[in-house]
């Protein structure tokens, strides 16, 4: 555990300003709030730290993790703390870094149409400032009214719209960072061309905080869709979903979204919620689909490709949302589900990815594996599948202890990661490996690229100052 002299205390407070550094044992900020801060979504660890700072700009974090160089002090960044694979956890005595009072607005390129902001920005805030000029930024899922835009990049965050738009790698044009050692590397977004070696600035994105700190980034923005519609339907099967997804590349109407879930995870939110069953007839299955249109010819092309799904048998009942509230209902079929399973039951969480092609040979095994081994285990399926992301968070039975749960658990993973490895799949799809996946990094990752890796990480933070002991086992 870290225990600052209180000349170092002072050295501190003197280097950033008395303001932003808060220690645990002297109770400027209420236990639990100053907890908080180094926790995120995984509920699996206690955070155990006792220094907390909040810099405002790129130099005082320079200074901080300087002065964790000269001390030999670890740091944990945290962001929005939304995170589900515990990276941003500090249970180890490490100092919490908060982007949160990094929010401003730095520049507008209207020529260009991109945004730089500091890195704490909450992401529907950097949503509204996209709007606010005329653009849209479009990142986004059910967490970005509190992720900051530094935790979406550190995690390469995907999102509702990837099918469309890509992960938030494809917007990011530069990135300010704060090393390991305290340097500050700064990769110009200022211009679309610049092919001069590498591009240093992609290691960071997706690193999760063990590379840099992201301070600042440049992200491009892009043009409103001129108007979409949202289609809910119920699908008798699975193979009915990835049917489903093939006829869409045949009309010629923008893809947004292609969402799907499962009738258990439905119930879930129906009975959190408190929203209406959609359909008068139950289905396993359901797929959210959202269209870009601009006319209402293309409005009509939606209502046809209905019909011909219906009477190809991948879908059994659907609804076009004639509004923008029903629209909202049908998200929140999609976006409720999360918040339904976590809070009122104990779940094992995973979040993987794997080739369309595959998906049904690999969910027929991982079933029977469940099945014969785990009887009584149930899952909640859903997730981004026209990303070839699936959500499968396996749900506690009401008899077994969390503890004796999450054990079980230990064992289900790596089973499944074989079956992943095995159907050319990834152990995490979106929200990253932080400390609850590392130990698993080898089921994607081969011997020489995780050397690799580490090799990389010595190179920009060689004390092993920055987020030490996530992602790399
Ligand atoms: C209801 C719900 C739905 C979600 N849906 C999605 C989804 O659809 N797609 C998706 O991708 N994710 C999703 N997530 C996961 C999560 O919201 C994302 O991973 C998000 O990008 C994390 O951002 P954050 O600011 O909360 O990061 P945190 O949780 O604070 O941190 C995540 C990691 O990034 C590091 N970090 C944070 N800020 C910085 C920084 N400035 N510089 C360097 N490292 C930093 C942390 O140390 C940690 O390792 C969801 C989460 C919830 C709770």
């Amino acid at each position: 555990m870290t225990t600052l002299t209180q000349e170092k205390r002072a050295e501190l407070r003197t280097l950033i300003g008395e303001e932003k550094v808060f220690f645990r044992d002297e109770n400027k900020m209420d236990t639990a709030t100053f907890l908080s801060y180094g926790t995120d979504r995984t509920k699996v660890y206690r955070p155990d730290f006792e220094i907390l700072v909040f810099p405002k700009n790129t130099q005082e974090v320079s200074k901080i993790v300087k002065f964790a160089y000269q001390n030999d002090l670890k740091i944990v960044p945290s962001g929005g703390r939304t995170g589900y694979a515990g990276g941003a956890v500090a249970k180890s005595g490490e100092i919490v870094l908060s982007l949160a009072k990094m929010d401003q607005v730095l520049d507008f390129d209207p020529f260009f149409g991109s945004l730089k902001v500091q890195a704490g920005m909450i992401t529907k805030n950097l949503h509204k400032e996209a709007e606010e000029r005329g653009f849209y930024f479009p990142v986004d899922f059910s967490s970005t009214g509190s992720s900051h835009i530094g935790g979406n990049i550190a995690t390469n965050a995907g999102g509702v719209r990837v099918v469309h738009y890509g992960l938030i790698r494809q917007w990011v044009l530069g990135l300010t960072v704060v090393t390991g050692t305290g340097d500050v590397l700064e990769f110009n977004g200022e211009i679309l061309k610049n092919n001069t070696g590498y591009d240093l600035k992609h290691l960071f994105i997706g690193s999760e905080g063990t590379l840099g700190i992201i301070t600042e980034c440049v992200l491009k923005l892009t043009g409103k869709p001129s108007d979409h519609r949202v289609l809910f339907c119920a699908v008798p099967d699975f193979a009915s979903i990835l049917e489903l997804f093939k006829e869409t590349h045949r009309i010629d109407v923008p893809v947004l979204a292609f969402e799907f879930l499962t009738r258990y995870c439905l119930d879930k939110v129906i009975d959190h919620l408190h929203v209406p069953d959609p359909f008068p007839e139950s289905s396993p299955y359901y797929v959210l689909m959202e269209f870009e249109i601009t006319d209402e010819r293309e409005e009509e092309k939606l209502f046809s490709f209905l019909e011909t799904v219906m009477e190809k048998g991948f879908v059994t009942d659907g609804s076009l949302a004639s509004n923008s509230r029903q629209a909202e209902t049908f998200w929140k079929y999609r976006e409720g589900i999360s918040e339904s399973i976590s809070i009122d039951f104990t779940v094992h969480k995973n979040d993987i990815s794997l080739p369309l092609r595959n998906m049904n040979p690999f969910l027929a095994e991982m079933e029977s594996l469940l099945k014969n081994e785990y009887p009584g285990f149930e899952i909640a399926l859903f997730g981004h599948i026209g990303d070839g992301n699936l959500h499968l968070n396996i749900v506690k039975p009401k008899d077994l202890t969390d503890s004796d749960f999450f054990s079980q658990c230990k064992n289900v993973d790596p089973a499944m990661f074989e079956l992943l490895k095995k159907y050319h799949g990834s152990i995490s799809a979106e929200h990253g490996i932080g400390l609850l996946k590392k130990d698993f990094l080898h089921f994607s990752r081969s011997k020489v690229e995780m050397e690799i890796m580490g090799q990389i990480k010595k190179t920009l933070d060689p004390k092993n100052i920055l987020n030490p002991g996530k992602v790399l086992p």
